[in-house]
């Protein structure tokens, strides 16, 4: 009995809908990108499942996907013969996203199409980018490993529902099935399907093949009265090289080609901002291949939301998201990683306490980090606009990683009194070069928003004496600089803090100017301290102010002000 049933789409699955064939128009090509990509995937977790059962392969090893389009029924059908689904599968995989904090991303749509196109390439539509160009999609899917008769069809519309039947499918993996809406028949066309082809499938480790019809025999370059060339009857013929990109010479791979497969692994829409690739051999053997990315995913900032590398050993995936390859901070990396001394059965747990993961993993943070140091020379635009995005993650750096503490520091950008804005655009290296004679320390502040910082009376005798302030406002700042103590040999001193020692800052004509003024004010300060009692530790005399009468100062060794509020925020 054959057995059809309808489903709602969950209600996110809906939306995501709308929005696609709503406002992904001026982007349409990418659902050729998605669904090879997905074909690539099964691909690549077949050959994950069969390293512990070879009988999956069913005797038909050759992983590959053919792209055929059909002009009498309009449609364009994309045929894998990786791992496949289950009728389970189908309805969950292709019914529901099964992503941490979906709502959350549809929370933050706008309405306004192009700032929301923006959004969805950022939250990647996959599968469902083929209701682009489809008004209707068909996928025929069976299983690896189980019966040619416990296939499975699903079809929608790509509206509130879609509909699974039960079929009989002898051939393992999926073919999906796009009809055409009518204005988007110009996809038949082989030229254009071709070309978009092989701008998506170059990188793709398994072979694109595309149906050939048959060509006559015909003239050879001497015309009629020279050789002929043969017939060639109708085939498949393979469009890509096939070869996965990490695996080739970095010299033979043009930026367009490393930015498709970064798309390919990020579903991202945009370009990466940059990217490293090496190949290392000696003590370990791996490839690496990180990308950052321009912008920020839209849930960069939910802790669970999965991060991390895709691993692959000796070629063969092994894992999505194998977060143990790169520290928290630069959870916004995203790339490939091949081993040859993992072994093939590596799980996570395993990769939790194995040298062979320590040794990458700081291999992969030093390359990151030289990736952005040279963006951040080269092209500092750039790096103010990467550092836009993920500056807040980097600031978790020398918290999480004391042993790059310096080089993070030296990315890090700041506000500062030397601008009239808020922008973080200051590095400690260019504050050092400003610093004044006899100056030998970094000053900053950390203060509830830019303003605050701003405006606050500690700054007074920076100003008066020219003395460049570092303004911070981030709620992450107190942590990172609670964790970083020096650059460069120059210890960062808050100038909220202690008795702000200014050295060699201010002249003796300074010090004795203070001491007389702490002198005479002797009375005030003990009439003031006994009136305050216990509220306070300490009244002193201060030569930090030049307008204001008073202001508060956290001792030396005491958590600042900014941590005490943020502790009592947290309940402690
Ligand atoms: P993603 O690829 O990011 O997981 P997609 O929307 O592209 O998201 O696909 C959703 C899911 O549908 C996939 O994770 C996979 O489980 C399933 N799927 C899609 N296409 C195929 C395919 N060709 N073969 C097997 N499973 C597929
Ligand atoms: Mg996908």
């Amino acid at each position: 009995t054959v057995k059809t049933e309808k489903h709602g789409f969950q209600t996110e699955v809906g939306k995501l809908l709308h929005l696609v064939t709503h406002s992904l128009y001026s982007n349409k090509e990418i659902f050729l990108r998605e669904l090879v990509s997905n074909a690539a995937d099964a691909a690549d977790k077949l050959r994950f499942k069969a390293l512990s059962d070879n009988s999956l392969y069913e005797s038909d090893g050759e992983l590959r996907v053919r792209i055929s389009v059909d002009k009498e029924q309009g449609t364009i059908t994309i045929s894998d013969n990786g791992i496949g689904m289950t009728r389970e599968q189908a309805i969950e995989h292709l019914g529901t996203i099964a992503k941490s904090g979906t709502s959350e991303f549809f929370g933050q749509l706008t309405g306004d199409e192009s700032k929301d196109s923006q959004l969805i390439g950022q939250f990647g539509v996959g599968f469902y980018s083929a209701f682009i160009v489809a008004d209707r999609v068909t996928v025929l899917s069976r299983a690896a490993g189980h019966d040619a008769t416990t296939g499975v069809q699903w079809e929608s519309a790509g509206e509130g529902d879609f509909e699974v039947t039960d079929i009989e499918k002898s051939t393992r993996g999926t073919d999906i099935i796009l009809h055409l809406r009518d204005d988007e028949k110009e996809f038949l066309d082989e030229w254009k399907l071709r070309s978009i082809v092989n701008k998506y499938s170059d990188h793709i480790s398994i072979a694109v093949e595309m149906w050939k019809e048959e060509v006559p025999e015909r003239d050879g370059p001497d015309g009629p009265e020279g050789d002929k060339i043969p017939a060639e009857p109708a085939h498949w013929e393979q469009v890509n090289a096939a070869k996965a990109l990490w695996t080739r010479e970095k010299s033979d791979i043009s930026d367009e080609e490393y930015n498709e497969f970064y798309k390919h692994i990020s579903h991202d829409f945009e370009d990466a901002l940059t990217w490293g690739h090496n190949r290392v051999e000696g003590t370990h053997d791996y490839t690496s291949l990180l990308y950052v990315p321009k912008r920020a995913p839209w849930d960069m900032w939910n802790r669970e939301t999965k991060h991390g590398l895709k691993l692959y050993v000796q070629r063969v995936f092994i894992m999505d998201d194998a977060e143990q390859f790169m520290p928290t901070y630069l959870r916004f990396v995203k790339g490939v990683l091949d081993s040859n001394d993992l072994p093939l059965n590596v799980s996570r747990e395993l990769l939790q306490d194995s040298k062979v993961t320590d040794a990458m993993r700081k291999a992969c943070t030093k390359r990151v980090l030289q990736m952005l140091e040279k963006t951040a020379k080269k092209d500092p635009e750039a790096y103010q606009a990467f550092w836009k995005e993920f500056g807040n993650a980097l600031k978790e750096g020398p918290a999480e990683d004391a042993s790059n503490k310096e080089k993070i520091a030296g990315l890090l950008r700041f506000a500062s009194t030397h601008n009239d804005n808020s922008e973080q655009t200051v590095a400690l290296a260019d504050y050092i070069e400003r610093m004044k004679e006899g100056q030998d320390k970094i000053y900053y502040i950390v203060a509830d928003s830019y303003n605050a910082a701003k405006n606050s009376p500690h700054l007074e005798v920076f100003r008066k004496k020219g003395v460049e302030v570092l303004l911070m406002s981030e709620r992450v700042d107190e942590w990172l600089i609670s964790h970083l103590n020096e650059f460069d040999a120059k210890q960062l001193v808050s100038v909220t803090r202690g008795s702000l020692d200014l050295g060699d800052l201010d002249d003796d004509a300074d010090k004795e100017a203070q001491k007389a003024i702490e002198e005479a004010a002797e009375g005030l300060v003990s009439r003031v301290k006994a009136s305050l009692g216990d509220s306070v530790k300490d009244v002193r005399v201060t030569h930090r102010l030049t307008d204001s009468p008073a202001c508060i100062v956290t001792d030396e060794n005491d958590m600042s002000s900014q941590m005490v509020k943020l502790m009592k925020a947290a309940g402690q």
